[in-house]
């Protein structure tokens, strides 16, 4: 096929993409190598600032809707708190990201999937071949939305996505319903996995559970991790089924993510917010952020998707920055964090209004007045050797 644009990996970023870019009017070709519906390792939870991005409500793929939280150090106290109204909402990835693909081929985007991309070659007039298996397509435009190392960005030259974080998750059934103890609540647990947390989310017919951190400390400790997590919470660490682990990619500050007629997105592009792991939150804005860019581009006001680098650099990556500096000053010391959260209504607040997309990290750090903002640089440099020294990079 001979299109405008190709997408390569039909997750939320490049959907998403996919719907944009022909929603203003490009032919779009969007391949993944999987066969759809497909399950990936996630949580699946989709935060009301991330629902918002999307035109359409993900109403018929919503299993349950997240209202109170949880809170708890190790084996400490559970504390519940109330968000006062809905923070997130709880999907599974296979019924979500068939849907966001449904979205896009509404919108005539091209979707093929059972088709492994094995090269991605810029032609000397710079365009674009992509080759799978059985086929050989071209377009002016590429987006790797291919996850962490995919072979977009691989076979273009951008620079590898450090693994920063790892992940294990699985699901305990629940046919009869899940309990009222989960219901309509996020269970987290804190103080266990160096640089993450643990939890448990409900879904429709099961609970899906989880641990995750700082990949160089606590992926030898997930699975014991995982065991410890389900004993505290009354659940059967034999009943876990489904059991998978993952890396969230952590791009370096700097990297580039768009270059000529190609860029990268969501995980491809290592945008995953370092404090909570939420990575469906990047992946669409990361998604609807290159869809102007590839339109100038294919208009021919422009002469790359730099533009994309730019919003990108305007908007998230600030984010994703202070969002890295507050995990570190965080987990030097995580116990009065939580405890303020747990009894300190305006800590709560605050946190609440991130997920619902009210307030912003860099916001949050001015409450503390403009000091607060000043301060946060060197103290999470502080906080960084305080964590290195206790869970050492090898
Ligand atoms: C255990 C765990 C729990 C998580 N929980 C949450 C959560 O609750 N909420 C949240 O917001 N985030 C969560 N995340 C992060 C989130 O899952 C990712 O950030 C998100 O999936 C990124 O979306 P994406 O579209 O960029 O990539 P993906 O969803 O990974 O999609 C990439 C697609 O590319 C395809 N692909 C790869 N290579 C090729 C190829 N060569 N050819 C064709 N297709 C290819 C794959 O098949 C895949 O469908 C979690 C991550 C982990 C590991």
């Amino acid at each position: 096929m001979n299109v405008d644009a190709i997408v390569v990996g039909a997750g939320p970023a490049g959907s998403t993409a996919a719907r944009e870019i022909a929603s203003r009017g490009a032919s779009v070709l969007l391949l993944d190598r999987a066969r759809f519906p497909r399950d990936k390792p996630c949580g699946g939870g989709v935060t009301v600032r991330c629902a918002e991005l999307l035109p359409f409500s993900i109403d018929p793929v919503v299993e349950d809707a997240i209202t109170h939280a949880h809170l708890r150090v190790r084996d400490g106290r559970d504390i519940e708190r109330s968000a006062g109204g809905v923070i997130t909402y709880m999907t599974q990835r296979r019924h979500l990201d068939a849907f966001l693909v449904e979205q896009a081929q509404a919108r005539g985007v091209e979707f093929r999937d059972g088709q492994t991309v094995t090269d991605v070659i810029r032609l000397g007039d710079g365009t674009f071949e992509v080759r799978t298996k059985d086929e050989q397509h071209t377009a002016r435009v590429v987006i790797g939305a291919d996850g962490a190392n995919g072979i977009v960005g691989n076979r273009l030259g951008y620079a590898s996505i450090p693994d920063g974080a790892a992940a294990l998750e699985g699901n305990i059934r629940f046919p009869d319903g899940v309990p009222a103890r989960f219901r309509g609540k996020v269970v987290l647990n804190f103080g266990y996995v160096p640089g993450g947390y643990g939890w448990v989310f409900p879904k429709g017919d099961h609970v899906n559970v989880g641990v995750g951190g700082w990949k160089h400390a606590a992926g030898p400790r997930l699975r014991a991790a995982l065991k410890h997590l389900c004993r505290l919470y009354d659940l059967d660490p034999e009943s876990v089924e489904a059991l998978r682990g993952h890396t969230l990619p952590m791009a370096a500050p700097g990297m580039t993510i768009a270059a000529l007629g190609s860029a990268v997105i969501g995980d491809a592009a290592g945008l995953v917010d370092p404090l909570s792991g939420e990575g469906i939150y990047a992946a669409l804005a990361s998604g609807t952020a290159v869809a102007p860019a590839v339109a100038d581009y294919l208009g021919g006001t422009t002469k790359g998707l730099e533009g994309y680098q730019a919003t990108m650099e305007r908007e998230l990556l600030p984010e994703n920055r202070a969002s890295s500096a507050l995990l570190e000053i965080f987990q030097a010391s995580p116990d009065p964090f939580i405890w303020l959260m747990q009894h300190f209504g305006p800590f709560w607040g605050g946190a609440c209004r991130l997920v619902r997309g009210e307030a912003s990290y860099e916001g949050l750090t001015y409450t503390a007045g403009p000091l607060g903002h000043a301060l946060l640089a060197p103290v999470s440099a502080v906080a960084r050797q305080v964590n290195l020294r206790r869970h050492p990079r090898r």
